[in-house]
């Protein structure tokens, strides 16, 4: 693919990187081929340890074991509040901005410290100690990062579960993780609307009798029904707690979360990690991906409720002593200018957010954008999908002034951190790549019979050795973790992704293994199909999929979201089939084109391919797990529309 653009490094950004290419290079050199010397510099250098451990690590890939730092002692709200109090005191750890522009709160360190001794000291008047798991279930107000390091300060494991979950989804994951206590709030607000959220708790907890205390933020408040048996509110409990908690001081391997993924791809799972590897990474992984500097404003537009965070608005920028930018709202209200409206008010310097946000900000049109001013920007980063390169290149242009890098993260919630991503002072960008391993990770892509592909070429994404933020377990269902991610390819991490590496080393993601798409023995990405229809200036989002077909045994079937503003009509479909045979060739011809007003998404924002799948496929009743759904009215319209009814 030599037609594909290369953004290199801008001059200016190189005189003040961190990192620069020939330090990246070097740097991963040393973190494959001298792990223990460079992990223990790196995790001396990051973190602050009670006692030191006695052995980096101790995994095997076949068993699916994985330790890291092993009998080392530290805790986590101490790394992420109490060791930058003497230089960071009145620094600001937290600016949060509320739904409303007109609210906003900057919270320093102190202050920080403060909240979280005192609801730490709370939690253990509950009864709550080390080990115990606590789910939290909030909307983005501080309160959300005071209780999940006040868990931290007391060994406590939280489940976090975001806060547009419904009641259901909310008790199968209480009750999974085995949570007795909850944390919550009166309502939330995102988007001028109030979320129930002390209501679906209560739908939930008719059913978890384990859970004793429900802990309740006043938010907005709004009417509550009121259990005097588990309810206490928050403010009540914390007014009577002395302003510093003991730190209960931790193994390394010891749990620090359980996280339920979103549920692409089926049943969520709680995917267990623990406390020092993961810290280390996560910080790591902050600072250099995103070349974060001493007093930059940094801010990650994703929930506490996802992976994103947690390692990337709370545990990594706060154990690097940052300030991180908490935003409650959405990125569309009042209007489409949001973000750079809260870029400017704020004068951020770092902005982190998904290609679901990017398109749908895209399809607004550029005016919302232009009118600010954004100056303050100097590195763009995204996660979630593949990035179109359509929408990479409106994000670099149009948002970031053909001047700030643009870092495409691919990880997952498994992965804990970052895996492949250019640092923005070292690597050269490709619209599309999420280009090159972060420092330690192995990548490797492996055929269907399990052999290592070599030099350019695609395959199975693997990694093949451990990392300190995996995974650990799926918790109370070890067997389950063996049997998703080491399995299928003895010996390696399997990602479920397929991927493509080109000549230059770099890494494209093509997209779920269970999504790739077989046209008469030809295989594609269905990114590459989506990427080419996005292309299309009436475009605004594209979703492809397989269905059985005769004689080429897949058809492609694509569902396309046309620009604010643009009616549909039988020419245009003429015009993206011309556009994929030109882009991709006459195998990547659309046999289906479906209008769709809205594609089926995550909460997260992704879209769920297998229901669309069964949608094209004809298979109604069959159409799985869909309570992560952000909309079920969208499929009810899709199937009302599919084509051929
Ligand atoms: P589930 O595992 O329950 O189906 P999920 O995979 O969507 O849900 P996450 O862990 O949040 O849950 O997402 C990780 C996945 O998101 C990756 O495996 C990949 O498919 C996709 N992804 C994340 N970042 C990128 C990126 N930068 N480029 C391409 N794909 C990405
Ligand atoms: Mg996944």
């Amino acid at each position: 693919m030599s037609d594909v653009p290369r953004y290199p490094v801008p001059e200016d950004f190189k005189k003040k990187t961190l990192i620069d290419n020939e330090r990246y290079k070097s740097m991963y050199d040393a973190s494959i081929n001298n792990p223990d010397e460079f992990w223990s510099e790196q995790a001396r250098q990051f973190l602050t340890w009670q006692k030191p451990w006695t052995q980096v690590t101790r995994s095997d890939l076949r068993k699916g074991k994985v330790e890291w730092f092993i009998d080392g002692k530290l805790n986590v709200s101490v790394n992420c509040i109490d060791r930058h109090l003497p230089a960071r005191a009145n620094q600001v750890a937290i600016i949060w901005e509320g739904d409303n522009p007109a609210e906003d709160k900057h919270i320093t360190y102190a202050e920080l410290h403060r909240e979280v001794n005192k609801l730490a000291n709370a939690l253990r008047a509950r009864g709550v100690k080390k080990g115990d798991r606590v789910c939290i279930y909030m909307p983005m107000i501080p309160e959300a990062t005071y209780a999940m390091l006040a868990c931290t300060r007391i060994g406590a494991v939280h489940s976090i579960v975001f806060g547009g979950f419904s009641p259901d989804a909310l008790k199968d994951r209480i009750q999974n993780a085995g949570c007795e206590v909850l944390i919550t709030a009166d309502e939330g607000l995102r988007g001028g609307k109030r979320v129930p959220l002390k209501k679906n708790a209560d739908a939930a907890l008719a059913h978890c009798p384990e859970v004793h205390t429900n802990i309740v933020v006043r938010r907005t408040g709004g009417d509550v029904v009121w259990n005097d048996a588990k309810d206490v509110w928050y403010h009540e409990l914390v007014a009577q707690q002395a302003e510093f908690c003991e730190p209960e001081i931790v193994d390394a391997e010891d749990p620090l979360f359980i996280l339920y993924t979103s549920g692409s791809t089926g049943k969520p799972k709680g995917v267990l990690h623990t406390t020092g590897g993961y810290l280390l990474q996560a910080a790591m992984t902050h600072k250099y991906v995103f070349d974060y500097q001493e007093g930059d404003v940094y801010w990650c537009t994703a929930d506490v409720g996802w992976v994103t965070g947690h390692s990337y608005i709370v545990y990594g920028p706060l154990a690097n002593g940052a300030t991180t930018l908490m935003f409650e709202g959405v990125p569309t209200w009042p209007d489409a200018s949001r973000c750079w409206q809260v870029v400017d008010k704020h004068k951020v310097n770092i902005f982190y957010t998904a290609p679901t946000a990017i398109r749908a900000l895209m399809g607004a049109g550029d005016d919302w954008v232009t009118k600010t001013s954004r100056a303050s920007l100097r590195v763009l980063g995204t996660v979630g999908e593949p990035i179109n390169p359509e929408a990479w290149q409106w994000f670099y242009r149009v948002v970031g002034d053909n001047r700030c890098p643009i870092v495409d993260t691919w990880w997952q919630t498994e992965t804990g951190a970052h895996m492949l991503a250019p640092l923005p002072g070292a690597i050269d960008l490709k619209p599309g790549s999420a280009t090159v391993p972060f420092f330690g990770v192995e990548p490797v892509l492996v055929d269907a019979e399990g052999n290592e592909v070599q030099g350019a070429g695609e395959g199975n994404l693997c990694i093949k050795r451990a990392w300190p933020s995996q995974i650990r377990s799926v918790y109370g269902d070890h067997q389950r973790c063996i049997d998703t991610y080491y399995s299928t390819y003895p010996g390696y991490y399997f990602t479920g992704d397929g991927a493509r590496r080109d000549e230059d080393g770099y890494y494209w993601i093509t997209g779920r293994v269970d999504d790739v798409l077989n046209v008469s023995g030809h295989r594609m990405g269905t990114a590459e199909v989506e990427s080419a229809l996005v292309l299309h200036e009436s475009v605004a989002e594209a979703a492809v999929v397989g269905y059985p077909h005769d004689i080429k045994g897949q058809g492609i079937y694509a569902y396309v979201t046309l620009m604010d503003g643009t009616e549909p009509d039988d020419n245009l479909k003429k015009e993206l089939v011309a556009l994929c045979v030109r882009e991709i060739g006459a195998i990547a011809k659309p046999d289906v084109i479906q209008w769709a007003p809205g594609l089926p998404k995550t909460r997260s924002g992704k879209i769920m391919r297998r229901i669309l799948r069964k949608i094209a496929a004809n298979e109604l009743d069959s159409l799985g797990d869909t309570t992560t759904l952000a909309d079920p009215a969208v499929v009810d319209d899709l199937i009302a529309n599919r084509h051929g009814r």
